[in-house]
C-alpha cells in the first residue's frame, strides 16, 4: 500500500498528515505528488473538488520551499475567497511541523490594511483570489519577483467567473522560470491556451475518486423557487412516507413558521429551537425519540444536541449561513453505521454554495430532480398497499366480523371497493399530488459562447441595465467580475455585456434576473450605491445617462420593467458564508 512517506515526502510533512488523520494517499495525490517531488516541472491535473487536491500541491509545496528564507516562494490563485479561507487554513495543517512557514490569504472584500500586515511577516507562500492578487501586484504590495511556483486551483472556475485577463497578467508578470501547477475539474480550450502558453511539457494527471467520509450518507439538492420551498418540503415528506426526519431553517421565526405549518396540513411534527426551556426541549425530544412525531423542525442551534441514531433524512429548508453548519446537520443522519439521505433546497443563485459545501464535505453532492406530484402519488400507494398485504390478521375474532362486513358489501364489485377504500386512504394525497405541478427550477448554468446573438438568446436572457461603465475603470471581464463577486451568480448565468462609457448591459439568465438584480442593489462601487433594473430591448442599445435616474428609461429602444414586491424577488443583499 502505498503512504505518504513512500511517497518520499519529509518526515515533518508526513506527521502533518497523520495528525490530520489522512491514512494514505488520495488518488490525485498517489499520482500527483511522486512527479512534483522528482524534478522542478509543470502540472496539469485533472480533478474535481472532493479529491483532495490541495494536499495534492500543498504537500509537495511543503517538501520543497525553503522556510529558512523570508520570500514568497509559491502563489496558490483560486477562484473564491471562501476556498482561499479553505486552502489558507489546510495550509497552516501542512505546515504545523516546520515553524519558520508563514502563509497569507490574500482576497477581495476583506480590507486591505490587515492583509498588508500579514505581508509584512514575510510569507513564503500566498493564497489569492486573482483581482486582490492583481490590485497588489499594482500597487508593489507583493514581491512576486522569486515565485517558483504558481498553482492555479479550480481554474475552470476561475475563468468562468471572468478572472482571464488576471490570470494572463499574473502568469505574464511573474518569474519566467516559475513552474506552473495547474488543477481544474474540467478542460475547456481556454484551459488548454493557458496551458500552451505558460507552461511546458506538463505532466498531466487525472484523478475520479473522492475522498467520501461517510460513504453511506447521500447528499443531494434540489433547485427550488424560494417562494415554493414549503410546497416542496411537503412533497418530499409525502414521497418519502416512511420517513423518520430533520427539516433545518435559518431561523427560530422560520421554524416555529414551518413546524406550524405542517401540522396544520396533518403532519405529526413538532418544533426545536435556543428558546425553548429544557423541560420544552426534553420533552420534545422525547416525542421524537418515542417517534409519536416523526419530523421534527429546528435550528441549527438545536441541531447539535439532537442524538438520535435512525434518523433516515435530514432536509435543508435552506441552507445554513455557516457551512460548517451543513456538515453538523446532515452528520444527524446515517449514524451508528445506518445509512443516510440529506436534501437541500436550494434557490438558481445559491448554486455556488454548493460547490463550496462540496470542497466541505469532501464529496459531491447530487442534483436531484424535486418528485413529480403522480410519483409521491405512486409511492404512497405503493406502501399502504404493502401495508395491507402484510397486516397480520391473527385475531380470531374478525372471522365474526368479517361476515357482518361481507353481508354489507355484497353489492359492491371488488373495482369498487378498491376505490372506495383507497379514497379513504389516499384522498388528501391524490387531491394535492396528482397532476400537481413541476416544482424543479432549472440550474442556472447557460452557454456562454459570446457568439450568440441577442435575438436568439432573447427567452434565455433578461438585460439589465447597471449604472457603471468604462468611467469606472471596467471592461467586459471586469463588468462580469463584478457581477460574480457582488451576487450568488455563475460566470455561466451572464450572456453578453456591452459596456458604454456610463453604463453597461448586460444579459443575464431570465430566471435569475430577479436573484442577481436583488443582490447587486446593495452593491456599491467606490461607495457610490449600484443601481440596476430590467432593461426591455426593443431596437437599439444607443445613448444614456447614469446620473439621470429615470430619464435612461425614456430613452428609445429601452422601457423599464416595472419589478413590485409581490413578483417575490429577494431584495437583501446576499450573505455570504464566513469562516
Ligand atoms: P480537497 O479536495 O483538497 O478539498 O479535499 C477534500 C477533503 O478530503 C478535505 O476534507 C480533506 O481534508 C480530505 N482529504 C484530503 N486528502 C485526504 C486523504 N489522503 N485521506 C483522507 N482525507 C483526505
Amino acid at each position: 500500500m502505498t503512504s505518504f512517506k513512500s511517497l518520499g515526502l519529509k518526515p515533518e510533512i508526513v506527521q502533518a498528515v497523520e495528525a490530520l488523520g489522512f491514512e494514505k494517499p488520495s488518488e490525485i495525490q498517489e499520482k500527483a505528488i511522486p512527479p512534483l517531488l522528482e524534478k522542478p516541472q509543470d502540472l496539469v491535473g485533472l480533478a474535481q473538488t472532493g479529491t483532495g487536491k490541495t494536499a495534492a500541491f500543498g504537500l509537495p509545496l511543503a517538501h520543497l520551499l525553503d522556510f529558512s528564507k523570508k520570500q514568497v516562494q509559491a502563489v496558490i490563485i483560486c477562484p473564491t475567497r471562501e476556498l482561499c479561507n479553505q486552502i489558507h487554513a489546510d495550509f497552516k495543517d501542512f505546515l504545523k511541523f516546520i515553524p519558520k512557514a508563514k502563509t497569507v490569504a490574500i482576497y477581495g472584500g476583506a480590507s486591505f490594511g490587515g492583509q498588508l500586515k500579514e505581508l509584512d511577516q514575510k510569507p513564503q507562500i500566498i493564497v489569492a483570489t486573482p483581482g486582490r492578487l492583481m490590485d497588489m501586484m499594482r500597487r508593489k504590495k507583493i514581491d512576486l519577483s522569486k515565485v517558483q511556483y504558481c498553482v492555479l486551483d479550480e481554474a475552470d472556475e476561475m475563468l468562468n467567473m471572468g478572472f482571464k485577463e488576471d490570470i494572463d497578467s499574473i502568469l505574464a508578470d511573474t518569474n519566467a522560470d516559475k513552474k506552473v501547477w495547474l488543477f481544474s475539474a474540467t478542460m475547456p480550450p481556454e484551459i488548454a491556451r493557458i496551458s500552451k502558453t505558460y507552461m511546458h511539457n506538463p505532466v498531466e494527471v487525472t484523478a475520479g475518486t473522492k475522498n467520501s467520509s461517510a460513504e453511506n450518507l447521500e447528499h443531494h439538492y434540489f433547485i427550488v423557487d424560494g417562494r415554493q420551498r414549503f410546497a416542496v418540503l411537503k412533497r418530499t415528506l409525502d414521497f418519502w412516507p416512511d420517513m423518520y426526519g430533520l427539516v433545518f431553517c435559518q431561523t427560530r421565526r422560520q421554524v416555529i413558521e414551518v413546524a406550524e405549518k405542517l401540522a396544520k396540513s396533518g403532519y405529526p411534527v413538532d418544533a426545536l429551537h435556543g428558546e425553548l426551556s429544557q423541560p420544552q426541549r426534553d420533552a420534545v425530544m422525547k416525542k421524537f425519540r418515542e417517534k409519536s412525531i416523526s419530523v421534527l423542525v429546528a435550528t441549527d442551534v438545536a441541531a447539535r444536541g439532537i442524538d438520535v441514531d435512525d434518523i433516515t433524512h435530514v432536509i435543508h429548508f435552506n441552507l445554513p449561513n455557516e457551512i460548517e453548519n451543513y456538515t453538523h446537520r446532515s452528520g444527524r443522519t446515517a449514524r451508528a453505521g445506518k445509512s443516510g439521505i440529506s436534501i437541500a433546497l436550494i434557490t438558481p443563485a445559491e448554486q455556488r454554495k454548493i460547490k463550496d459545501i462540496e470542497r466541505k464535505i469532501g464529496k459531491k453532492m447530487e442534483h436531484s430532480q424535486v418528485p413529480a406530484g403522480d410519483e409521491v402519488v405512486k409511492n404512497q400507494l405503493a406502501g399502504y398497499l404493502k401495508e395491507l398485504i402484510e397486516a397480520p390478521v391473527d385475531n380470531k375474532s374478525f372471522t365474526e366480523w368479517r361476515a357482518m362486513a361481507e353481508k354489507e358489501l355484497a353489492a359492491i364489485s371488488k373495482e369498487e371497493l378498491i376505490e372506495k377504500i383507497l379514497a379513504l386512504k389516499l384522498k388528501d394525497i391524490v387531491t394535492e399530488h396528482s397532476n400537481a405541478p413541476d416544482l424543479n427550477r432549472k440550474a442556472g448554468r447557460g452557454s456562454r459562447d459570446g457568439g450568440s446573438s441577442y435575438g436568439s438568446d432573447r427567452d434565455k436572457f433578461a438585460t439589465l441595465f447597471i449604472n457603471l461603465g468604462e468611467m469606472d475603470k471596467l471592461d467586459k471581464g471586469g463588468m462580469l467580475r463584478f457581477i460574480c463577486e457582488n451576487s450568488n451568480a455563475e460566470g455561466s448565468a451572464v450572456g453578453k455585456i456591452d459596456v458604454k462609457r456610463e453604463f453597461s448591459f448586460v444579459d443575464v439568465q431570465k430566471e435569475l434576473a430577479d436573484d442577481i438584480i436583488g443582490q447587486l442593489r446593495g452593491a456599491k462601487m467606490k461607495n457610490r450605491p449600484v443601481k440596476v433594473e430590467v432593461a426591455e430591448r426593443s431596437q437599439s442599445r444607443g445613448g444614456g445617462n447614469r446620473n439621470s435616474g429615470g430619464g435612461r428609461n425614456k430613452r428609445k429602444g429601452f422601457k423599464k420593467k416595472s419589478f413590485n414586491k409581490s413578483e417575490g424577488f429577494e431584495r437583501k443583499r446576499k450573505r455570504k458564508y464566513t469562516k
